[in-house]
Protein backbone atom coordinates (compact mmCIF):
# COMPACT_ATOMS: atom_id res chain seq x y z
CA UNK A 1 0.00 0.00 0.00
CA UNK A 2 1.41 3.61 -0.96
CA UNK A 3 0.55 6.51 0.73
CA UNK A 4 3.84 8.25 -0.25
CA UNK A 5 1.52 11.11 -2.49
CA UNK A 6 -0.94 11.87 -0.34
CA UNK A 7 -2.41 14.49 2.06
CA UNK A 8 -1.87 12.31 5.07
CA UNK A 9 2.21 11.84 3.94
CA UNK A 10 2.37 15.77 4.72
CA UNK A 11 0.29 15.85 8.06
CA UNK A 12 2.97 13.07 9.16
CA UNK A 13 5.85 14.71 8.18
CA UNK A 14 4.99 17.93 10.23
CA UNK A 15 4.36 15.41 13.09
CA UNK A 16 7.91 14.03 12.46
CA UNK A 17 7.19 10.55 11.51
CA UNK A 18 9.56 9.37 8.45
CA UNK A 19 7.74 7.78 5.65
CA UNK A 20 9.80 5.12 4.16
CA UNK A 21 8.20 4.55 0.81
CA UNK A 22 8.56 0.77 -1.17
CA UNK A 23 10.27 -1.05 2.11
CA UNK A 24 10.56 -5.03 0.84
CA UNK A 25 9.80 -6.84 4.37
CA UNK A 26 11.79 -9.66 3.17
CA UNK A 27 14.39 -7.54 3.85
CA UNK A 28 13.20 -6.66 7.50
CA UNK A 29 12.19 -9.90 8.68
CA UNK A 30 14.62 -12.92 9.92
CA UNK A 31 12.56 -15.47 7.39
CA UNK A 32 13.40 -13.18 4.57
CA UNK A 33 10.30 -13.59 3.35
CA UNK A 34 7.66 -10.46 2.54
CA UNK A 35 5.84 -8.11 0.21
CA UNK A 36 6.19 -4.40 -0.32
CA UNK A 37 4.77 -1.74 1.32
CA UNK A 38 5.07 1.73 2.82
CA UNK A 39 6.98 2.41 6.27
CA UNK A 40 6.54 4.64 9.11
CA UNK A 41 8.98 5.48 11.37
CA UNK A 42 7.69 6.79 14.37
CA UNK A 43 10.67 8.52 16.54
CA UNK A 44 8.78 10.83 19.11
CA UNK A 45 6.10 7.84 20.37
CA UNK A 46 4.13 10.70 21.87
CA UNK A 47 3.18 11.35 18.50
CA UNK A 48 1.93 7.42 17.95
CA UNK A 49 -1.97 8.74 18.96
CA UNK A 50 -2.04 11.08 16.54
CA UNK A 51 -0.25 9.57 13.90
CA UNK A 52 -3.14 6.30 14.12
CA UNK A 53 -6.04 8.54 14.94
CA UNK A 54 -5.39 10.19 11.17
CA UNK A 55 -4.62 6.90 9.61
CA UNK A 56 -7.78 5.23 10.85
CA UNK A 57 -9.58 8.42 9.83
CA UNK A 58 -8.20 8.08 6.06
CA UNK A 59 -8.83 4.36 6.22
CA UNK A 60 -5.32 2.89 6.00
CA UNK A 61 -4.62 -0.22 7.46
CA UNK A 62 -1.29 -0.98 9.23
CA UNK A 63 0.36 -3.67 11.17
CA UNK A 64 3.31 -2.84 13.57
CA UNK A 65 6.58 -4.14 13.10
CA UNK A 66 9.32 -4.64 15.99
CA UNK A 67 12.70 -6.60 15.00
CA UNK A 68 10.35 -8.87 12.63
CA UNK A 69 11.74 -12.35 13.80
CA UNK A 70 8.85 -13.92 14.70
CA UNK A 71 6.48 -12.92 11.54
CA UNK A 72 5.73 -14.99 8.20
CA UNK A 73 4.62 -11.92 5.56
CA UNK A 74 2.53 -12.63 2.77
CA UNK A 75 4.46 -12.05 -0.55
CA UNK A 76 3.59 -8.75 -3.39
CA UNK A 77 2.39 -5.43 -2.57
CA UNK A 78 0.89 -5.55 1.03
CA UNK A 79 -2.51 -3.78 1.78
CA UNK A 80 -1.72 -2.67 4.98
CA UNK A 81 1.63 0.16 5.60
CA UNK A 82 3.77 -0.79 8.44
CA UNK A 83 4.48 1.22 11.84
CA UNK A 84 7.92 0.72 13.36
CA UNK A 85 9.73 2.86 16.38
CA UNK A 86 13.39 3.49 14.90
CA UNK A 87 16.32 1.19 17.17
CA UNK A 88 17.52 2.93 20.35
CA UNK A 89 20.67 2.90 21.20
CA UNK A 90 20.72 1.09 23.89
CA UNK A 91 17.52 2.27 25.06
CA UNK A 92 18.25 0.83 28.11
CA UNK A 93 17.95 3.45 32.06
CA UNK A 94 19.18 1.00 35.24
CA UNK A 95 17.72 2.90 38.85
CA UNK A 96 18.94 0.37 41.54
CA UNK A 97 16.94 -2.74 40.36
CA UNK A 98 14.87 -1.38 38.11
CA UNK A 99 15.84 -0.80 33.78
CA UNK A 100 13.81 1.48 31.79
CA UNK A 101 13.79 0.18 28.16
CA UNK A 102 12.74 1.61 25.01
CA UNK A 103 10.18 -0.85 23.26
CA UNK A 104 12.69 -0.24 20.35
CA UNK A 105 15.60 -1.58 21.85
CA UNK A 106 17.31 -5.14 21.06
CA UNK A 107 16.07 -7.77 23.69
CA UNK A 108 19.95 -8.96 23.74
CA UNK A 109 21.12 -5.61 24.00
CA UNK A 110 19.09 -5.17 26.93
CA UNK A 111 20.22 -8.38 28.76
CA UNK A 112 23.99 -7.41 28.38
CA UNK A 113 23.41 -4.02 29.19
CA UNK A 114 21.78 -5.07 32.85
CA UNK A 115 24.01 -7.93 33.06
CA UNK A 116 27.39 -4.95 33.57
CA UNK A 117 25.25 -3.36 35.91
CA UNK A 118 24.75 -6.77 38.10
CA UNK A 119 21.10 -7.09 36.90
CA UNK A 120 20.60 -10.73 36.35
CA UNK A 121 17.66 -12.81 35.67
CA UNK A 122 17.24 -12.98 31.67
CA UNK A 123 20.42 -14.80 31.38
CA UNK A 124 18.14 -17.37 29.40
CA UNK A 125 16.58 -14.88 26.63
CA UNK A 126 20.12 -13.78 25.72
CA UNK A 127 19.57 -15.31 21.90
CA UNK A 128 15.93 -14.16 21.79
CA UNK A 129 16.73 -11.91 18.31
CA UNK A 130 14.15 -8.85 18.15
CA UNK A 131 13.24 -6.02 20.19
CA UNK A 132 12.12 -5.60 23.76
CA UNK A 133 7.92 -4.87 22.25
CA UNK A 134 8.25 -7.73 20.06
CA UNK A 135 9.34 -9.91 23.42
CA UNK A 136 6.58 -8.33 25.66
CA UNK A 137 3.87 -9.19 22.85
CA UNK A 138 5.25 -12.49 22.83
CA UNK A 139 6.02 -12.71 26.35
CA UNK A 140 9.43 -14.09 24.72
CA UNK A 141 11.05 -17.07 27.09
CA UNK A 142 13.64 -19.38 27.25
CA UNK A 143 15.37 -21.90 28.98
CA UNK A 144 12.89 -21.61 32.06
CA UNK A 145 12.62 -17.68 31.98
CA UNK A 146 10.46 -15.39 30.61
CA UNK A 147 10.44 -11.89 30.45
CA UNK A 148 6.64 -11.45 31.85
CA UNK A 149 7.97 -12.29 35.16
CA UNK A 150 10.16 -9.26 35.69
CA UNK A 151 7.77 -7.08 33.98
CA UNK A 152 6.25 -3.72 36.54
CA UNK A 153 5.28 -1.32 34.32
CA UNK A 154 4.31 -1.16 30.57
CA UNK A 155 3.76 2.30 28.44
CA UNK A 156 1.96 1.81 25.84
CA UNK A 157 -0.69 3.05 23.22
CA UNK A 158 -3.78 1.68 23.85
CA UNK A 159 -6.27 0.49 21.15
CA UNK A 160 -9.38 1.05 23.11
CA UNK A 161 -8.54 4.60 23.99
CA UNK A 162 -6.61 5.56 21.26
CA UNK A 163 -3.99 7.03 23.63
CA UNK A 164 -0.56 6.39 25.27
CA UNK A 165 -1.43 4.93 28.83
CA UNK A 166 0.76 2.88 31.99
CA UNK A 167 -0.38 -0.31 32.66
CA UNK A 168 0.93 -1.82 36.21
CA UNK A 169 2.46 -5.39 35.59
CA UNK A 170 0.17 -6.84 37.68
CA UNK A 171 -2.27 -6.04 35.53
CA UNK A 172 -1.32 -7.80 32.36
CA UNK A 173 -1.17 -11.51 31.88
CA UNK A 174 2.11 -13.03 31.04
CA UNK A 175 1.33 -16.73 29.50
CA UNK A 176 3.58 -19.05 27.42
CA UNK A 177 3.53 -16.99 23.72
CA UNK A 178 0.42 -15.01 24.93
CA UNK A 179 -0.18 -11.77 26.57
CA UNK A 180 -3.23 -9.75 27.58
CA UNK A 181 -2.48 -7.08 25.78
CA UNK A 182 -5.55 -5.86 23.23
CA UNK A 183 -3.93 -6.81 19.32
CA UNK A 184 -3.53 -3.29 18.12
CA UNK A 185 -2.04 -2.28 21.86
CA UNK A 186 1.74 -0.83 21.02
CA UNK A 187 4.20 -1.25 23.38
CA UNK A 188 6.15 2.04 23.94
CA UNK A 189 8.37 1.36 27.09
CA UNK A 190 8.61 -0.89 30.23
CA UNK A 191 9.98 -1.44 33.44
CA UNK A 192 11.86 -4.47 34.26
CA UNK A 193 12.89 -5.27 38.06
CA UNK A 194 16.13 -7.50 38.17
CA UNK A 195 17.35 -9.46 40.86
CA UNK A 196 20.87 -8.51 41.39
CA UNK A 197 23.71 -10.89 40.89
CA UNK A 198 27.56 -10.66 40.01
CA UNK A 199 28.31 -9.64 36.66
CA UNK A 200 30.96 -13.08 36.63
CA UNK A 201 27.73 -15.23 37.64
CA UNK A 202 25.41 -13.61 35.26
CA UNK A 203 27.93 -14.19 32.24
CA UNK A 204 28.47 -17.47 33.27
CA UNK A 205 25.01 -18.53 32.88
CA UNK A 206 24.58 -16.43 29.38
CA UNK A 207 27.53 -18.59 27.99
CA UNK A 208 25.58 -21.83 29.31
CA UNK A 209 22.27 -20.68 27.01
CA UNK A 210 24.13 -19.68 24.23
CA UNK A 211 25.82 -23.01 24.18
CA UNK A 212 22.31 -24.62 24.37
CA UNK A 213 21.36 -22.93 21.71
CA UNK A 214 24.28 -23.42 18.93
CA UNK A 215 24.21 -26.96 19.64
CA UNK A 216 20.27 -27.23 18.73
CA UNK A 217 19.14 -24.50 16.33
CA UNK A 218 20.02 -23.55 12.80
CA UNK A 219 21.49 -20.26 13.45
CA UNK A 220 22.67 -19.56 10.36
CA UNK A 221 19.64 -20.09 8.33
CA UNK A 222 16.78 -17.79 8.08
CA UNK A 223 13.81 -19.13 10.49
CA UNK A 224 11.45 -17.22 13.39
CA UNK A 225 12.81 -19.61 15.60
CA UNK A 226 9.96 -22.20 16.60
CA UNK A 227 6.86 -22.44 14.15
CA UNK A 228 4.38 -24.08 16.47
CA UNK A 229 3.96 -23.65 20.10
CA UNK A 230 4.29 -26.96 21.82
CA UNK A 231 1.04 -28.30 23.12
CA UNK A 232 0.43 -28.95 27.04
CA UNK A 233 2.43 -31.85 27.83
CA UNK A 234 3.79 -32.41 24.46
CA UNK A 235 6.75 -31.39 22.17
CA UNK A 236 6.22 -30.01 18.72
CA UNK A 237 10.00 -30.46 17.59
CA UNK A 238 10.37 -34.13 18.94
CA UNK A 239 7.17 -34.99 16.99
CA UNK A 240 7.97 -33.65 13.85
CA UNK A 241 11.34 -35.25 14.41
CA UNK A 242 9.41 -38.47 15.10
CA UNK A 243 7.73 -38.54 11.89
CA UNK A 244 11.12 -38.46 10.03
CA UNK A 245 10.12 -34.89 8.61
CA UNK A 246 13.51 -33.34 9.07
CA UNK A 247 14.27 -31.33 5.79
CA UNK A 248 11.14 -31.85 4.41
CA UNK A 249 10.77 -29.22 2.00
CA UNK A 250 7.92 -27.59 -0.62
CA UNK A 251 10.27 -24.92 -2.93
CA UNK A 252 12.52 -23.42 -0.56
CA UNK A 253 11.00 -23.72 2.73
CA UNK A 254 12.20 -26.47 4.75
CA UNK A 255 11.95 -27.96 8.25
CA UNK A 256 15.44 -27.59 9.38
CA UNK A 257 17.90 -30.74 10.11
CA UNK A 258 19.11 -29.54 13.40
CA UNK A 259 15.65 -28.21 14.70
CA UNK A 260 12.53 -29.68 13.58
CA UNK A 261 10.18 -26.76 14.96
CA UNK A 262 12.54 -24.70 12.95
CA UNK A 263 11.16 -23.95 9.42
CA UNK A 264 13.75 -22.47 7.50
CA UNK A 265 14.04 -20.12 4.01
CA UNK A 266 16.52 -22.39 2.23
CA UNK A 267 16.64 -19.89 -0.70
CA UNK A 268 13.72 -17.95 -1.83
CA UNK A 269 11.15 -19.46 -0.09
CA UNK A 270 7.72 -17.61 -0.77
CA UNK A 271 5.42 -17.34 1.77
CA UNK A 272 3.11 -19.69 -0.39
CA UNK A 273 5.52 -22.79 0.04
CA UNK A 274 5.92 -21.85 3.90
CA UNK A 275 2.23 -22.14 4.33
CA UNK A 276 1.89 -25.41 2.47
CA UNK A 277 4.68 -26.96 4.45
CA UNK A 278 3.33 -25.60 7.76
CA UNK A 279 -0.43 -26.96 6.63
CA UNK A 280 1.12 -30.33 6.16
CA UNK A 281 2.83 -30.90 8.81
CA UNK A 282 0.30 -30.28 10.92
CA UNK A 283 -2.04 -32.70 9.39
CA UNK A 284 0.54 -35.07 10.15
CA UNK A 285 1.59 -34.35 13.49
CA UNK A 286 -3.00 -34.34 14.26
CA UNK A 287 -2.94 -37.33 12.04
CA UNK A 288 -0.23 -39.63 14.32
CA UNK A 289 -0.27 -37.75 17.28
CA UNK A 290 -4.02 -36.27 17.71
CA UNK A 291 -2.73 -32.92 18.89
CA UNK A 292 -4.18 -29.17 16.92
CA UNK A 293 -0.53 -27.62 16.62
CA UNK A 294 -0.77 -23.95 17.30
CA UNK A 295 1.24 -21.43 15.41
CA UNK A 296 3.88 -19.28 17.20
CA UNK A 297 4.65 -17.59 14.52
CA UNK A 298 2.63 -14.24 14.02
CA UNK A 299 1.39 -14.74 10.69
CA UNK A 300 0.49 -11.74 8.49
CA UNK A 301 -1.61 -12.41 5.36
CA UNK A 302 -3.80 -10.21 3.31
C1 LIG B 1 16.86 -17.87 15.64
C2 LIG B 1 15.64 -17.50 16.45
C3 LIG B 1 15.49 -18.00 17.74
C4 LIG B 1 14.36 -17.65 18.50
N1 LIG B 1 14.27 -18.15 19.76
C5 LIG B 1 13.22 -17.79 20.53
C6 LIG B 1 13.11 -18.26 21.89
O1 LIG B 1 13.96 -18.99 22.38
N2 LIG B 1 12.05 -17.87 22.62
C7 LIG B 1 11.08 -17.03 22.11
O2 LIG B 1 10.14 -16.68 22.84
N3 LIG B 1 11.14 -16.59 20.83
C8 LIG B 1 12.18 -16.94 20.04
N4 LIG B 1 12.26 -16.48 18.74
C9 LIG B 1 11.14 -15.68 18.19
C10 LIG B 1 11.31 -14.14 18.30
O3 LIG B 1 12.67 -13.78 18.34
C11 LIG B 1 10.60 -13.58 19.52
O4 LIG B 1 9.21 -13.84 19.48
C12 LIG B 1 10.80 -12.06 19.66
O5 LIG B 1 10.44 -11.65 20.96
C13 LIG B 1 10.00 -11.24 18.62
O6 LIG B 1 10.41 -9.89 18.72
P1 LIG B 1 10.40 -8.94 17.43
O7 LIG B 1 10.73 -7.56 17.88
O8 LIG B 1 11.25 -9.49 16.35
O9 LIG B 1 8.87 -9.02 17.03
P2 LIG B 1 8.23 -9.03 15.55
O10 LIG B 1 8.59 -10.29 14.87
O11 LIG B 1 8.55 -7.76 14.85
O12 LIG B 1 6.68 -9.03 15.91
C14 LIG B 1 6.07 -10.15 16.52
C15 LIG B 1 4.67 -9.69 17.01
O13 LIG B 1 4.85 -8.72 18.03
C16 LIG B 1 4.22 -7.50 17.66
N5 LIG B 1 5.06 -6.41 18.15
C17 LIG B 1 6.38 -6.17 17.93
N6 LIG B 1 6.77 -5.08 18.59
C18 LIG B 1 5.68 -4.59 19.23
C19 LIG B 1 5.42 -3.46 20.05
N7 LIG B 1 6.36 -2.56 20.38
N8 LIG B 1 4.15 -3.29 20.50
C20 LIG B 1 3.17 -4.15 20.19
N9 LIG B 1 3.35 -5.24 19.42
C21 LIG B 1 4.59 -5.45 18.94
C22 LIG B 1 4.12 -7.51 16.14
O14 LIG B 1 3.05 -6.69 15.69
C23 LIG B 1 3.87 -8.99 15.90
O15 LIG B 1 2.50 -9.28 16.13
C24 LIG B 1 13.37 -16.81 17.95
C25 LIG B 1 13.51 -16.32 16.64
C26 LIG B 1 14.63 -16.65 15.91
C27 LIG B 1 14.78 -16.10 14.50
Amino acid sequence: MRISNTPIAARLAALGVELRPGVSLAEHTSLGIGGTTDELLIRRYETLPEVIRDLKNEGVPYKFLGGGTNVLVTDGELPWIVLHLPSTHPGVRVEGNAAFVDAAADLGGTVTYCAKRDLGGMEGLIGVPGSIGGALRMNAGAYGTQIGSYVREVELYRAASGENETLRGDDIRFDYRHTSFAPDDIMLRVKLELPPNPYQEIVAGIRVCNEKRRASQPLNQKSAGCIFKNPQGASAGRMIDELGLKKLRVGDAMISDRHANFFVNAGNATCDDMLRLVDDVRERVKKAFGFDLENEVIFWKN
